[in-house]
C-alpha cells in the first residue's frame, strides 16, 4: 500500500470539497414552491376613451415575469381584465386619488394591477408593494420589478451607497441582502453619470474609499440591464410567498 503524503491528501479533499461547493452553486439551491397566482386586470381609459394599451402587450409583460419567477416554481396569470371607463382615474397624481380607485376597485386576496397613463410625477412609471401594482402604459416592461416589491424586495440601492463595498453591513444596510452588491445609486442626484449602458462608470468611492461594483443586470436596481434576481433575492420572495394568502 503507497502511503499517500499528508499535504497530497489534504489537497485532495479540499478540491473534492470545492467541487461539492460549485455543484450547490450551480443548483442555487432554492426551494420549488409550486404556486400561480392570478391577476386582477384594471385598466383606465383615457380621455378619447381609449384603451391606449394592447392586451397582448399586457401578456407578454406577463409572460416576461414568469421567466424570471420560474427558479422558485413560481408564475402568475391573466384571471380577469377590468376596464374602468372613469377617465379620471387613467392619472393618478397623488397617494389620495391612488386610495380612492383602490377603495373602488380592488379585489381582495388577489393580486391586483393597474394600467394607466400617468402616475404620481414623472420620475415613477411603476410601483409595486402590498397586493397592488401600479403600471403606466408606457411602462410594462417594469412589471418584474414590481413584482419584486409585492414580495418584499427592496431596490438594490436601498440607502443610496450606505451599504459598505466589502459586505460588512450588509445584513442591515442597502437592501439588506448579502448577494447583492452595494449600489450606491441616488435618484434624487442629478446631473450625474452612472452608467455607460450596461457598464458602471461612476468613480465614487464608499466610507472605506472603495470603488463600487454594484451589480448592473439586477432586476431590483435603476440601472435598465434587467438580467435577473440574485440568489439571496429569490429566498427573500420565497419566504413571502410561502406565508402569503394571496391566490
Ligand atoms: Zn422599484
Amino acid at each position: 500500500m503507497k502511503i499517500i503524503p499528508f499535504t497530497l491528501l489534504f489537497s485532495l479533499l479540499f478540491a473534492l470539497s470545492l467541487k461539492g461547493q460549485e455543484l450547490h452553486t450551480l443548483n442555487k439551491d432554492l426551494p420549488c414552491l409550486d404556486r400561480h397566482f392570478n391577476l386582477m386586470i384594471h385598466i383606465m381609459v383615457d380621455s378619447t376613451r381609449n384603451l391606449g394599451v394592447d392586451i397582448g402587450a399586457i401578456q407578454g409583460a406577463v409572460e416576461s415575469t414568469n421567466e424570471m419567477f420560474a427558479p422558485i416554481c413560481v408564475s402568475f396569470g391573466i384571471c380577469e381584465v377590468d376596464t374602468i371607463w372613469n377617465y379620471n382615474f387613467d392619472s393618478l397624481p397623488n397617494p389620495e386619488e391612488m386610495a380612492e380607485k383602490s377603495a373602488i376597485f380592488q379585489k381582495s386576496n388577489r393580486l391586483n394591477v393597474y394600467i394607466m397613463s400617468h402616475l404620481l410625477d414623472e420620475t415613477v412609471c411603476g410601483l409595486g408593494g402590498g397586493s397592488t401594482i401600479h403600471l403606466e402604459k408606457g411602462c410594462l416592461g417594469a412589471m418584474t420589478h414590481e413584482m419584486g416589491h409585492v414580495w418584499g424586495l427592496a431596490h438594490t440601492f436601498e440607502g443610496n451607497g450606505t451599504e459598505l463595498v466589502d459586505g460588512s453591513n450588509c445584513e442591515t444596510a442597502g437592501d439588506g441582502i448579502c448577494d447583492t452588491p452595494a449600489d450606491p445609486y441616488d435618484p434624487s442626484l442629478e446631473n450625474v453619470t452612472w452608467q455607460n449602458g450596461c457598464e458602471f462608470v461612476w468613480l465614487g468611492l464608499d466610507a472605506n474609499g472603495e470603488y463600487y461594483q454594484p451589480d448592473m443586470g439586477n432586476i431590483m436596481s435603476y440601472y435598465g440591464c434587467d438580467c435577473g434576481f440574485t440568489r439571496g433575492q429569490y429566498l427573500k420572495m420565497a419566504n413571502n410567498i410561502k406565508n402569503s394568502s394571496l391566490w
